[in-house]
Formats: structure tokens, sequence, C-alpha cells
């Protein structure tokens, strides 16, 4: 009594493990995925590279910025474009 019933007719539809949105694996293309290639960061900006200037009451960590761009909304669209990377690859 086995079930061998396979359903492999719909494309199964992937999570980007980068973006965390779902895709469809056939138009996975170079600029699918917006991303930011490094992390959301909550410390000083590094002088050397560029000075924020912070509020009078901001404490001298205030600032949060994408480690990689600047930018300073975490909802700022990512900076750089690739293929969505699902779980499976590797
Ligand atoms: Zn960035
Ligand atoms: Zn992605």
């Amino acid at each position: 009594m086995e079930n061998t019933g396979k359903t492999e007719e719909q494309v199964k539809s992937r999570v980007c493990k980068r973006c965390k949105t779902s895709y469809n694996p056939s138009s996975n293309d170079a600029s699918s995925c917006r991303f930011h290639p490094s992390f959301f960061v909550c410390r000083r900006h590094d002088d050397q590279k560029r000075y924020y200037e912070l509020g009078p009451d901001d404490p001298p960590y205030a600032a949060k910025f994408y480690d990689c761009c600047g930018a300073e909304d975490p909802e700022a669209l990512g900076c750089t474009t690739s293929f969505h990377i699902s779980y499976d690859d590797n």
C-alpha cells in the first residue's frame, strides 16, 4: 500500500535565503535578487569613509546603516543585484 503519486508538474516556487522572497526558478536572472551584501549595523559610521551628522540628542551610536552602501533605512532597496539563492543550492 504505497503512495507513489508524484506531483512534479507544478513548478515549485522557492524562497530566496538572501532576500526571503519567493521566486520562480525559471525566471531567476542576474537582476532578480536585490540585496545588501553587508549587514545592517548599528554603530558609528566610519569617519574615514563618510561622515554622517547626528542630531544634537542622538548618542554617538545612533547611526544605523548598511555597511555596504551606507543606506540608513533598513527598508532601503538593495544596492546589489544577483541571482536568487535557494536553500537547496550550495
Ligand atoms: Zn547596500
Ligand atoms: Zn533573492
